[in-house]
């Protein structure tokens, strides 16, 4: 039958591949018209792919005739809610990466397959209520008075009851969400009294829920209550009806938040992050979608999940790297909050001891409003902080005398101590000592990493593994040094120095295991004297009360990297650092190892000032035009053959430039390079970039629109593999 205008269904679906457009479907006569953001599953070359609706067209790209039919249309409801389809579609924009891409990156991996997805309960899952119903029968009135005292199974009711317990689900008076999506307590603790500043902060919170200046940064050092803002606020949203998202930087910090925040309020709780099963993660989708979730805590994509009725973001350590994507949809999830909730108009706490500049910029700007708690909230001095020069010390296994003196008089006091050294291994380069050479890793052309009781060498950057050679690969000579410290090598030191006393490695290597991280935390936040040794790993805000010594191995490292945000980091984690000291009764005390004793940036740390230092590094990144003063792009390729990899480079550049020249404001964009990347190879592949940047941000974004889309119809060598990255982090 010939196909007439009147016939034309035609779909405009967002596919995952990188074209950066929509293709056109027909819709079969029979099929109901979908809704925007419903999956469908479609033909594409050969395969069948999931996509989703994102338009509809009476003028297709191709003649109708040829248009393929839609196979199956997945769902009736969309899975997002429309301010999460927007914020994708925002995304897609900024971030010049396929909708399709982003959407499907955006949901879990168990909703991308083919199926419709089932909200999959547990066998006897708890029931909860869910209206405030009325019992029609005396066993109804009993299973009512009991659910509320909590969750109730249907196995530990009476047999009697149970029948009773089913009456109430078919009625919807009860229902039974996702497993751990519940997790509510039925007795929250009263919250504390809140200092000046706290309750000034929250205050702030409480009004911008009906006001239109909404995003704040809540600037307060370690321990001065940061959390306790965030439970008022949450709760304040709460008694609205409506829901919450904490995000925070990592796993390991979930469990801890999750029980800080249950145990202080009424409402259903889930936790979402990359640890999860496929099948989890699409059952916290179906909940949070459903509005059974009021509280959602979750590491960086759950700032995509499709909460119901939300009314307050929170972004706890916003300054940290890891809200940042690092590959595929490079994304920043703590920029991608600040959207969401101005688009929706509820307002979002981001929350740091050691704000970013980004942030702090956004404050001078007035697009953040600061909150500000300046004292530790239990009356606790600052730690005190010490540079120990090590070119003037006597050195054991790269621990000064001074350090393991006060290590040993803090054991002896009953406090615990922790040595933080952000390298892992045994030592960072086995070298000869005859003709100097360093073993490398082959494909990445960085020393290889001696791993001791592996008995190994490690690359870190490729994972490459070999057997630790006997004798020097080039000159034959048997005398191999492993030359510097890692957390093994420190571990081994110190377990022979204070033999007495426990000593627990915590990084990478040692906490592997599911779980085992949160149980080591736990054993030691609440036990006696021992010895933490460990990556940044540990600086992060875990709750450990007893520690009253850190010491700092290795920090010249972060002084002369070449990543512009070295100077940034390194102060927001030895900032960090300093505040696990000395917590609770006892006061801390903070040594920094260093051979640049006079560095301005540690003089500074010194102080502990970190408005004088921000100021500081805000003032050279003013003068050298980089971010936050600046919008930057990276166009990042890789590729085996490093000459194919610098022609395409050059290729592009020049692409960029002739886009340049037609475009209204034909300065307004730099472009360098083609440059090295910050690790020039890497498993055998060469990588380098272009680098784009530009005063303001629309020239730049005009500019990546029409280079993205040239570049992805453009033949290119099937080897270079290639990805933008707005507003780029070194990872
Ligand atoms: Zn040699
Ligand atoms: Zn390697």
């Amino acid at each position: 039958m010939p196909y007439t205008a009147a016939m034309h269904r035609i779909v405009q679906v967002a596919l995952p591949t990188p074209l950066p457009k929509l293709f056109d479907y027909l819709l079969p006569q029979q099929t109901p018209m979908p809704a925007l953001g419903v999956r469908v599953s479609v033909p594409f070359s050969g395969r069948r792919l999931i996509g989703f609706v994102a338009g509809f067209t009476p003028s297709p790209d191709l003649d109708p005739a040829k248009l393929k039919p839609i196979h199956a249309v997945l769902e009736t409801t969309p899975l997002m809610p429309p301010d999460l389809w927007q914020l994708l579609q925002f995304a897609a924009r900024y971030y010049h990466r396929s909708l399709g891409d982003v959407l499907t990156s955006a949901v879990p991996r168990g909703m991308r397959a083919s199926k419709a997805v089932q909200v999959r309960v547990e066998k006897d899952a708890p029931y909860v209520l869910k209206t405030s119903g009325v019992a029609r029968t005396y066993e109804q009135a009993q299973i009512l008075a009991q659910l509320a005292l909590g969750p109730l199974r249907a196995s530990a009711c009476a047999p009697e009851l149970r029948k009773a317990l089913l009456q109430l689900a078919k009625r919807g008076v009860v229902e039974r969400p996702p497993a751990q999506a519940l997790a509510q307590s039925a007795n929250p603790s009263v919250a504390p009294a809140l200092n000046a500043e706290q309750a000034a902060a929250v205050a702030a919170i409480v009004c911008a829920f009906g006001a239109p200046n909404k995003a704040m940064l809540l600037q307060g050092v370690t321990g001065s209550g940061k959390t306790e803002v965030y439970l008022a606020a949450a709760h304040a949203a709460l008694a609205r009806g409506q829901s919450v998202l904490v995000l925070v930087p990592e796993i390991g910090l979930t469990p801890q938040t999750l029980q800080r925040f249950q145990s202080r309020l009424h409402a259903r709780f889930a936790v979402m992050h990359s640890a999860l099963s496929d099948g989890e993660r699409a059952n916290f989708w179906q909940a949070a979608r459903a509005g059974q979730i009021d509280v959602l805590l979750g590491t960086r994509s759950a700032v995509f999940a499709p909460m119901q009725n939300l009314g307050l973001i929170v972004v706890d350590e916003e300054h940290d790297s890891s809200y940042k994507q690092f590959d595929g949809f490079r994304y920043s999830a703590r920029d991608l909050a600040l959207k969401r909730a101005s688009d929706l108009g509820i307002p979002i706490v981001l929350g740091s001891a050691t704000p970013s500049l980004e942030s702090l910029h956004m404050v001078q700007l007035g697009r953040l409003q600061r909150l500000w708690l300046h004292q530790r909230a239990r009356a606790q001095n600052m730690p005190a902080i010490q540079l120990i020069d090590i070119k003037m010390q006597q050195m054991d296994q790269g621990l000064s005398k001074a350090a393991l003196n006060a290590i040993r008089e803090t054991l002896l006091a009953g406090s615990q101590a922790l040595i933080m050294r952000n390298r892992r291994g045994f030592a960072p380069r086995l070298s000869c000592q005859h003709c100097g050479h360093v073993v490398q890793c082959p494909g990445c052309e960085r020393p290889m990493t001696v791993h001791r009781a592996a008995r190994a060498l490690r690359c870190h950057y490729c994972d490459r593994q070999e057997r630790v050679p006997s004798a020097c690969p080039q000159c034959r000579s048997d005398a191999l040094h492993a030359m510097g410290e890692g957390t093994e090598r420190i571990s081994e030191l110190i377990s022979q120095h204070f033999a007495e006393w426990p000593v627990h490695r915590i990084d990478r290597d040692t906490t592997s295991r599911k779980g085992s991280f949160d149980h080591l935390l736990a054993q030691v936040a609440a036990g006696g004297p021992c010895i933490l040794i460990g990556t940044q790993m540990l600086a992060k805000g875990h709750d450990l009360p007893n520690i009253a010594l850190v010491v700092v191995v290795g920090a010249d490292d972060g002084l002369f990297a070449v990543d512009f945000r070295a100077s940034e980091r390194l102060a927001q984690l030895l900032m960090q650092v300093a505040g696990r000291a000395g917590r609770a009764e006892t006061p801390g005390r903070v040594l920094i190892q260093t051979q640049q004793p006079e560095h301005p940036l540690l003089q500074k740390i010194l102080r502990q000032d970190y408005e004088e230092i921000s100021v500081a590094l805000m003032q050279e990144r003013r003068i050298t035009e980089l971010p936050p003063f600046t919008r930057m792009a990276i166009l990042r390729a890789d590729c085996k053959d490093f000459s194919m990899l610098q022609t395409w480079l050059k290729s592009a550049a020049q692409r960029a430039k002739i886009l340049l020249q037609h475009a209204h404001s034909k300065n307004a964009v730099l472009v360098y390079g083609p440059m090295p990347a910050s690790m020039a190879k890497r498993a055998h592949r060469h990588h380098a970039q272009l680098v784009l940047c530009a005063p303001t941000r629309a020239p730049l974004h005009a500019l990546l629109a029409e280079l993205t889309v040239q570049l992805e119809l453009e033949k290119k060598p099937a080897d270079i593999h290639y990805a933008l990255d707005v507003d780029p982090y070194d990872d």
